[in-house]
């Protein structure tokens, strides 16, 4: 159904107000790809971003099980009863690739999804992870500027999506079941470095005892690695999303981080960081976007990739006339 466009105004003013149904009209546009969208779009966040930033931006990641959705509902719905609202934003690799979702198919965090303080978006669909990217940390303003004071991100740690997640979020958490030695041993070593906290979720009935010595393990481990956060130390801790355990203990652990670190100054640095970062990952996208859009370029390519692999030319020099071609076809441009 085509509703008619809202303005500028009618967006800024809506969103400023906390309707959520604006505000949902709202990120619907930033998702958009359409050049009339883009550019309302950042008109609209152009006019938001006097009131962006006055969050905490919190990051969890575990593989599918470990009970992201069971952590968010009860830690959301905590945080809601403290008087915070919550914003819960989702960064899936998966829905670009296969066109389905790991996040966003079942039905998740009712009762989160019910309480008039929390706001529970889905991930967005389509382009490649740098878009959901983009995506992501545009509807992270729009919902600050809604007031929310606590945006959760929630990715599935799978390929870069705990890298893009990091470099939008202020304090990232992995979510980790007992059995600790066998992903000690894996490839879970380089998220170990990523993150601020590991909790080990599950830790009830016949796995409490279980869940404790896994969190030994981990701090022992963790006890050799260089900390994500300068001058915090990532520690493990225990918790039962389903049973509500441990899920307060979280939250003064990052209340005690987000002290530490805007005292040091690490905080405010990291966010400068990242908005950096979220600048440079943005011109490369679009570089590479035009470059192989490029009819030069595609006509070139599938040649010059032959010549690479029956080895008639070598990789450096394949790479530099196809760059002096497109340049070549840049300056025809003008
Ligand atoms: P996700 O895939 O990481 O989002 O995991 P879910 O939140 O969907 O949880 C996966 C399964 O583990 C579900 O059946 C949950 O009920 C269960 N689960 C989640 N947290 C806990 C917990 O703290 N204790 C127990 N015993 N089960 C849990």
């Amino acid at each position: 159904v085509r509703r008619k466009e809202r303005s500028v105004e009618e967006y800024v003013q809506g969103v400023l107000a906390g309707d959520r149904t604006i505000l949902a009209q709202a990120i619907t546009l930033v998702e958009s790809n359409a050049s009339r969208h883009m550019d309302l779009a950042q008109q609209v966040l152009n006019e938001l971003l006097p009131h962006v930033g006055r969050s905490i931006r919190i990051g969890v990641t575990g593989v599918p099980g470990a009970g992201k959705s069971t952590f968010i509902e009860a830690f959301g719905t905590f945080l809601c009863e403290q008087g915070h609202r919550v914003a819960v934003l989702a960064v899936d690799p998966t829905s670009s690739l296969t066109g389905g979702s790991i996040l966003g198919d079942k039905t998740r965090m009712e009762a989160l999804a019910r309480h008039p303080h929390a706001f529970i978006r889905p991930s967005p669909s389509g382009g490649a992870l740098g878009g959901v990217h983009r995506k992501t940390r545009e509807t992270m303003m729009l919902c600050e500027a809604a007031g929310y004071d606590i945006i959760l991100v929630e990715t599935v740690g799978v390929g870069q999506s705990e890298f893009v997640v990091r470099g939008m979020v202020d304090f990232f958490l992995l979510l980790a079941l007992t059995g600790a030695g066998d992903e000690l041993q894996g490839m879970k070593r380089g998220i170990m470095e990523l993150v601020d906290a590991i909790v080990i979720n599950k830790a009830d009935g016949d796995n409490k005892e279980k869940a404790r010595m896994a969190q030994n393990e981990y701090n022992q481990f963790l006890h050799y690695l260089r900390p994500a956060t300068p001058g915090w130390e990532t520690k493990a801790y225990t918790c039962s999303a389903l049973l509500g355990e441990g899920i307060a203990d979280m939250w003064r652990v990052i209340q005690t981080f987000v002290e530490t670190t805007k005292r040091s100054g690490v905080f405010f640095d990291r966010r400068r960081q990242q908005q950096k970062d979220w600048m440079h990952a943005m011109i490369k996208e679009y570089i590479e976007t035009r470059f192989f859009a490029d009819p030069i370029v595609k006509e070139k390519l599938p040649m010059l990739e032959n010549s690479v692999i029956s080895g008639a030319k070598p990789v450096t020099a394949a790479v530099r006339e196809l760059i002096e071609a497109y340049e070549r076809s840049l300056g025809g441009e003008v």
